[in-house]
């Protein structure tokens, strides 16, 4: 397939920081979050009201941004640079891949980059990599939310598959096709976070204590419970 790096897009918004929650910004007068926190959000909802506070990256994060780093040299080197909107069109009788395509969707107050994605003639494959070959519902979301956005942007025609590679390999260990019942799925979900961004519905703690053992907010978290 050929390679695009994806620099330029014909639509713009402007954006304006939130006042209080560090990393949502606001577009079209929505709060629009990154799609990575719909991971937090899987985990633990909590995990989500303590991002305000600081904390040194785990060796797992410190190791996968790396391999991520990596990748993306060595795709720069070899790719064409093009906009958004012309790698769509292209490939309509073209193959051809990009990475770290940032998608928005104001209208789902969501945005975020992916990791990887394919477009083909008759198909868009939108991949996230990710550590260990479990696929967790988390990470799940993530890639839809990725499906819904892109889908958003382009009112796409062909079939979306979302799908999950073990980092740094080529198994594609979990890959669906974007469905309307997925996709009404997802808005529900996204519908749910921005209602705690809002204020109108509560974080709700992890329950699970292996979860908060392996937690980096756990020393400062109120539903740590210590051993
Ligand atoms: S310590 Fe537990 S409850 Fe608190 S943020 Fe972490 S995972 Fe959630």
């Amino acid at each position: 397939m050929e390679q695009k790096n994806i620099t330029e897009y014909e639509k713009s918004y402007a954006i304006k920081e939130h006042p209080s929650i560090k990393g949502v910004q606001i577009i079209e007068g929505k709060n629009n979050f990154p799609i990575s926190w719909l991971n937090q959000q899987g985990y633990c909802e909590y995990q989500i009201y303590m991002k305000g506070i600081e904390t040194a990256a785990t060796p797992e994060m410190t190791h996968g941004s790396d391999i991520h780093n990596q990748l993306e040299e060595a795709f720069k080197k070899d790719a064409t640079p093009t906009s958004f909107e012309d790698a769509v069109e292209a490939s309509k009788s073209e193959a051809l891949m990009s990475r770290e395509c940032f998608v928005v969707a104001p209208e789902f107050g969501i945005r975020g980059f992916i990791d990887e994605i394919w477009m083909k003639p008759d198909e868009i494959v939108i991949i996230d990599d990710k550590p260990g070959r479990t696929p967790y519902f988390s990470t799940m979301n993530q890639v839809r939310a990725y499906c819904l956005a892109y889908k958003s942007m382009t009112g796409e025609t062909r079939k979306i598959k979302g799908a999950l590679r073990e980092r740094g390999t080529s198994n594609l260990f979990w890959i669906e096709v974007f469905t309307p019942e997925v996709e009404k799925e997802i808005r529900f979900t996204i519908e749910r976070m921005q209602g705690l961004l809002e204020g109108s519905k509560p974080f709700i703690p992890t329950k699970n204590p292996n979860k908060c053992r392996s937690c980096r907010y756990k020393r400062y978290c109120e539903h740590f419970k210590r051993d």
